[in-house]
């Protein structure tokens, strides 16, 4: 059977992986090496430097682009690291649109970094596609979209974006961190390169941080290797194999979060000390019913604000947990809880950020594995003390 035929949870575990050539080990070995024999000067097996690429780096990159039905996977040291490298395909100039309410790192590599360098960067909310029309120019080279979003989870119509991208020759790229392959493939949609926090999901157990791009197009793929290798930001070994492992459940964890998130945002919505609950599974959520076609669930994510909207309500809950530990980061086994204003977003202006919904009550949970009954207990007695 060819590999490349084989089904998305059968890919998880085998996709691009084959028993080691010399010893036959069935995990991928870390090939902790920076460098490789050459049998006479520029003969090798296929690998050079470790900055280059290393086999345990390779296999998971394979994997990687196996499982978002690209052709190329690049992993890199973080996952700003990956939209760093990203950047650096732009010249001075060019323009970039991007979601509103995005991951706060990311707004501050474009904003604190990139913007010295030349490159415009338009912030607006993509939910509707005539705001998205408007803010493009001659000089738009990329989209940038994350959906569901960070944290209000907004969904965003990558089907229709990339139908706009496409007819003005702009590159879409999806940052699919929340979502992951199994829920969501940006590429088959239309998408020409998706972007992950490995650190995030695909990861999955709070152990490492990391970052790869995945796309199909041979041309852009030779410059994010020419990237990739000449500005170095490449990850180690032990943290390829890490992942790896991680890669091997997430059709089960992500069944699991899904189905505690779901049971979670339910509860909370029914809660008289909750104010709202931004959950993409509600039927009343604005982009429903996008979510429902673009994605085989509603994730593990949500977020949820407090009547009377106090922060001193929002800290004494989060202190208050004694199961769901407060954090920065998501996508774990474990339940973490965290403040967007002052943890996550603190880089992103008030304005801005108040007019994406990002509130001072609003509270972003990322839901684990663990047994339902016990979030939910602890979700209880937390609101309890309010
Ligand atoms: C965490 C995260 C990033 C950045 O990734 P790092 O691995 O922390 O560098 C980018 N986008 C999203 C949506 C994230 O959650």
């Amino acid at each position: 059977m060819a590999k490349g035929k084989l089904r998305f949870n059968t890919k998880l575990i085998h996709a691009g992986i084959e028993p080691d050539p010399t010893t036959g080990a069935v995990m991928t070995p870390i090939y902790q090496t920076s460098t490789y024999h050459q049998s006479s000067p520029g003969i090798h097996k296929g690998f050079e430097y470790s900055r280059t690429g290393n086999p345990t780096r390779k296999v998971l990159e394979n994997n990687l682009a196996a499982l978002e039905n690209g052709k190329y996977g690049l992993c890199f040291g973080s996952g700003i690291a990956a939209i760093d490298a990203l950047m650096k395909t732009l010249e001075p100039g060019d323009e970039v649109i991007s979601t509103n309410d995005l991951y706060g790192g990311s707004y501050r590599l474009f904003t604190k970094i990139y913007e010295k360098f030349g490159i415009k960067f338009t912030f607006i909310s993509m939910r509707d596609l005539q705001t998205l029309e408007k803010a493009i120019s001659e000089k738009t080279k990329m989209i940038w979209a994350e959906t569901p979003t960070n944290p209000m989870m907004n969904i965003i119509d990558i089907k229709a974006l990339s139908e706009v991208a496409k007819e003005k020759g702009i590159t879409l790229v999806v940052d699919n961190t929340f979502a992951t392959p199994y829920l969501q493939r940006p590429l088959d949609l239309g998408a020409d390169v998706v972007m992950h926090s490995l650190t995030k999901y695909i990861g999955g157990h709070s152990d490492v941080v990391m970052g790869a791009l995945i796309c199909k197009d041979d041309k852009l793929a030779e410059k994010l290797y020419f990237i990739q290798n000449s500005s170095g930001a490449i990850c180690g070994p032990m943290d390829s194999f890490l992942v790896l492992r991680g890669i091997k459940t997430l059709h089960l964890r992500v069944q699991r979060h899904c189905e505690n998130g779901a049971r979670i945002a339910k509860y909370l919505k029914e809660h008289p000390k909750v104010e709202a609950v931004y959950w993409p599974g509600f039927e009343d959520h604005p982009n429903h019913h996008i979510a429902k076609s673009q994605m085989k669930d509603f994730g593990g994510m949500l977020s949820f604000s407090l009547k009377g909207n106090h922060k001193e309500d929002a800290f004494k809950l989060m202190s208050s947990f004694e199961v769901f530990t407060l954090a920065e980061s998501l996508g774990g086994v474990e339940s973490l809880v965290c403040h967007p204003v002052t943890m996550t977003h603190a880089a992103i202006p008030k304005e801005e950020r108040e007019s994406a919904g990002v509130v001072d009550s609003l509270i972003r949970l990322s839901v684990g594995v663990e047994d339902i009954e016990d979030l939910i207990e602890d979700l209880e007695n937390a609101l309890s003390k309010l």
